[in-house]
């Protein structure tokens, strides 16, 4: 029988590399020439270059490949689901299994932290300056790339520590506070500044754009979806994932009784919440989502590790109705192949269905020197390496814009 895994709330899964296991993972490296995994990489990142570095024992080489070219260098280490990405371009994948780049990212980037390596330096000013909005991914790979050619970068956001979506959209355990702080740290080292705790109106762009060069709007998707077509949609005890995983991340899992809790969703996010949940000690957790296991959007690191954790996942069924007084008592779900339906109880139901652009920030339009990245207008925005990289192109749209 599978041994069930217990965990404490934001209790790490993965035991990180030490020196040994990290130049013997990196040895494994082929060397090759093309370099797949590094083409691999939505930022470029560039895991060809920080794994040779690693196995010729050249640490700070290895920080400063990733700090260059991904500021978010250490969260996406833990985050990314490489198996869909660089690793999935390793050509040891034909030979026995990929080089673990992640865990190799991550090894890097504790080396940076253990030994204060500063790998970045603060540009001399080019006169400029840039708002940025938001203190997600995009807005700091954005402001990062910024600051690296000397503008004063300011950035603002609602929430009283920066990292938007990585701090609290992600559940501990995959991605802890030090490992985020780390990264901004690296940033504010750049010379970006933060304003925290205040929310920009989408009437204030239009003033920012005055005082400032240029404005970039990364302020993301930060609202979930609910599918209103489910009856009792709106009962009490039904929430959605980011209210869910942010509510359990402030309050430090101080979140109450759970009671019995149905998650949907395919994704990350709703991985995350079963997680959570399970780590928060509801009396059990079920995952439904609509699509097939094979078309499941979940990376396979997730969906093992919600397994080991004792979490059952029911594909291919789409949710009905929630049912009960005014609080949630069971929720039903209708088999997408037949027409079997299927109840649960439920104390607690969670929506993990994807995300909406943030409130009164939907129908803005790049406009003079207002500029727009991000989830909220990129659609290939599905990951937050993904993210990163849209700021950072923005960031070259509005370098060519201020001529710098
Ligand atoms: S940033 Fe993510 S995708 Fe890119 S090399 Fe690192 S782990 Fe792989």
């Amino acid at each position: 029988m599978t041994q069930v895994r217990k965990l404490a709330y934001g209790e790490k899964s993965e035991p990180a590399y030490d020196v040994r296991l990290a130049m013997q993972e990196a040895a494994r490296c082929l060397l090759c020439i093309d370099a797949p995994c590094s083409q691999d990489c939505p930022v470029g990142t560039n895991p060809s270059k920080f794994i040779r570095s690693i196995r010729f024992r050249n640490f700070k080489g290895a920080a400063k490949t990733i700090r260059e070219n991904n500021i978010l260098g250490a969260s996406c280490g833990k985050i990314c689901p490489q198996e869909r990405l660089c690793e999935k371009g390793c050509s040891r994948c034909g030979i026995d299994k990929p080089i673990q780049i992640g865990r190799l990212q991550s090894f890097a980037m504790e080396q940076e932290k253990i030994f204060g390596m500063k790998v970045l330096e603060k540009a001399p000013s080019c006169g400029k300056k840039v708002a940025c909005i938001g203190a997600g991914p995009s807005s700091l790979g954005a402001a990062a790339e910024l600051a690296k050619r000397g503008v004063a970068v300011t950035i603002f956001d609602e929430n009283k520590e920066p990292g938007g979506l990585l701090r609290y959209g992600i559940t501990p355990s995959r991605l802890d506070d030090a490992t985020i702080d780390q990264d901004i740290a690296a940033i504010k080292e750049l010379g970006v500044t933060f304003e925290q705790n205040h929310k920009v109106s989408r009437e204030e762009v239009a003033e920012l754009a005055k005082k400032f060069d240029a404005v970039y709007v990364g302020v993301g998707l930060s609202t979930s979806k609910v599918l209103k077509f489910v009856k009792g949609w709106d009962k009490q005890g039904v929430d959605t994932a980011l209210n869910f995983l942010k509510n359990a991340r402030v309050k430090n899992g101080q979140i109450g009784d759970l009671g019995k809790v149905v998650i949907i969703g395919g994704g990350d996010v709703a991985m995350d919440c079963a997680s959570t949940a399970k780590q928060l000690g509801a009396k059990s957790v079920n995952v439904v989502f609509i699509e097939t296991m094979e078309e499941m959007p979940a990376s396979k690191k997730e969906l093992d590790y919600i397994t080991e954790l004792g979490v059952p996942v029911l594909p291919f069924f789409k949710p009905l109705e929630i049912k009960g007084e005014s609080k949630v008592e069971a929720i039903s779900f209708a088999s997408m192949d037949d027409e079997s339906q299927v109840t649960f109880k439920a104390d607690t139901v969670i929506f993990a269905v994807g995300q909406a652009p943030t409130e009164g920030f939907a129908d803005l339009k790049q406009d003079g020197n207002i500029f727009l990245g991000g989830d909220m207008v990129v659609s290939r925005g599905r990951t937050v390496v993904e993210s990163v990289q849209s700021g950072k192109e923005a960031a070259f749209a509005i370098a060519d814009f201020l001529k710098i």
